[in-house]
C-alpha cells in the first residue's frame, strides 16, 4: 500500500512516517522543509521536496497514485495565529484546499488529517469528548475546525473519506531514538523545560498557580507522539475496512499539572530546572483532559508510551544527544 505523508519531515509527521514504515507501507514524504528537518527523512521512504502552496507540485506528486494521504503540513502556534491570522488562513486553510482538490482529482482517499483539541475552546465539561461544543479560543483552532468542515463536505460531495484526528498535547520522541530532528524554538511546556534543563533558557515560567486544580497549575492531557502516530495507521485501516469517515480525540485521558511535570523532569534529568510562577497566559483553560473512548472503541487504540516518565525521558534523551555535547 502506498501512502503520501504531507508534512512528513516535521515533529509529528516523522513519527507518523515511522509508524507506516514499521507496518510495511510504501511511504512518500512531501515536505517544504520550512519547519521539518532533512534529518527526519528515512532511507526507506521516498522524499519529494515540495510545498502545498504550489499546486503544480502537489499535482505532480499525487499523479504517482496513492492509497491514502496523511496531511500534517500546517502552522501550529496558537499564540502566533492570533497575531498573524492571514498567514494561518493561507497556510492551513488555503493549503488544505489545494491538498483536497488535488487529492480529489487524483482519486486519493482517505485523507488522514491532523486536527487539534483547539477546536473545542475552553472546556464546558471534562473529560472532553467528540460531541463537546466547538468554540475555538484561538485562530489556529478555528483553521482546524474550518478544515474539518471542508473535509465533511468533500466526503458528502466527492466521496472522499477522511479521519480528523484531534490531538491533545503531543509530546515525547520515538523510544527507539530513530528521530533525529529536534524542534527549534519550542513553544510547548516539555521542550521548554528541557531548554531550561540544558541552560538555553534561564528558567521556566509557570503560567499561574492559582487555578482551581489540585496544585493550582494548569492541567493538560499529554499524549506520546508515537501513540498518536500509530493511531494514524489504525485510522487509515479503519476507513479502508469500514468505508466511512471518522473524527476522534487522541489523549491519554490522564491530566498532568505543570508542577507535576516539572517535578518529574527534575528527577529524570537530574537538573535543577529553575522555575518561577508568573501570571496566567491569556486563553489558557485551567484543565483540559480528553475522553479517548471513541478511539479505543473504533480503533482499538490504547496509548503505550503516554505516561509522564516516558514522555519526559524520551524528550530528555533528544536533548542529551543533540544539545549537550
Ligand atoms: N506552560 C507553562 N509555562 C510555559 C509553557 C506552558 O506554565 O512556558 C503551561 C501552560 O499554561 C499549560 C501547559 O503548560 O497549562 C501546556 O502548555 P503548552 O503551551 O505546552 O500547550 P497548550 O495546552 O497551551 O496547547
Amino acid at each position: 500500500m502506498r501512502i503520501l505523508v504531507i508534512g512528513g519531515a516535521g515533529y509529528i509527521g516523522s513519527h507518523v512516517t515511522r509508524a507506516f514504515l514499521d507496518k510495511g507501507y510504501d511511504v512518500t514524504v512531501f515536505d517544504n522543509l520550512q519547519t521539518g528537518f532533512r534529518e527526519n527523512l528515512f532511507e526507506e521512504a521516498n522524499f519529494v521536496h515540495g510545498d502545498i502552496m504550489r499546486p503544480e507540485q502537489l499535482g505532480a506528486v499525487m499523479a504517482g497514485g496513492y492509497d491514502g494521504c496523511v496531511h500534517l503540513a500546517a502552522l501550529k502556534a496558537a499564540g502566533q495565529s492570533m497575531l498573524h491570522p492571514a498567514e494561518y488562513s493561507h497556510a492551513n486553510i488555503s493549503g488544505t484546499i489545494n491538498v483536497l482538490n488535488h487529492a480529489s482529482a487524483a482519486k486519493i482517499s482517505p485523507i488522514i488529517f491532523s486536527s487539534s483539541a483547539a477546536v473545542y475552546g475552553s472546556p464546558q465539561y471534562l473529560p472532553v469528548d467528540e460531541n463537546h461544543p466547538k468554540d475555538p479560543e484561538n485562530f489556529y483552532g478555528f483553521t482546524k475546525l474550518e478544515i474539518e468542515r471542508l473535509l465533511d463536505w468533500y466526503d458528502r460531495l466527492k466521496g472522499m473519506r477522511y479521519a480528523a484526528i484531534r490531538y491533545f498535547n503531543a509530546a515525547g520522541y520515538d523510544v527507539q531514538e530513530r528521530i533525529k530532528g529536534l524542534e527549534l524554538n519550542p513553544e510547548n511546556l516539555l521542550p521548554i523545560m528541557m531548554e531550561v534543563a540544558v541552560g538555553i533558557r534561564p528558567k521556566l515560567s509557570i503560567f499561574g498557580d492559582d487555578y482551581p486544580t489540585r496544585d493550582g497549575s494548569g492541567i493538560r492531557d499529554y499524549v506520546h507522539v508515537s501513540d498518536l502516530a500509530e493511531a494514524h495507521v489504525s485510522a487509515f485501516e479503519y476507513i479502508l475496512k469500514q468505508k466511512k469517515s471518522l473524527t476522534v480525540n487522541l489523549g491519554s485521558q490522564a491530566g498532568v499539572s505543570v508542577i507535576e511535570m516539572l517535578e518529574r523532569a527534575r528527577v529524570i534529568t537530574g537538573r535543577k530546572i529553575p522555575a518561577e510562577v508568573t501570571h496566567r497566559r491569556a486563553g489558557d483553560p485551567a484543565e483540559l483532559v480528553a475522553s479517548s473512548g471513541k478511539a479505543l472503541e473504533l480503533l482499538g487504540w490504547v496509548p503505550k508510551y503516554s505516561d509522564v516518565d516516558t514522555l519526559v525521558s524520551t524528550t530528555w534523551k533528544m536533548y542529551e544527544k543533540y544539545v549537550i555535547r
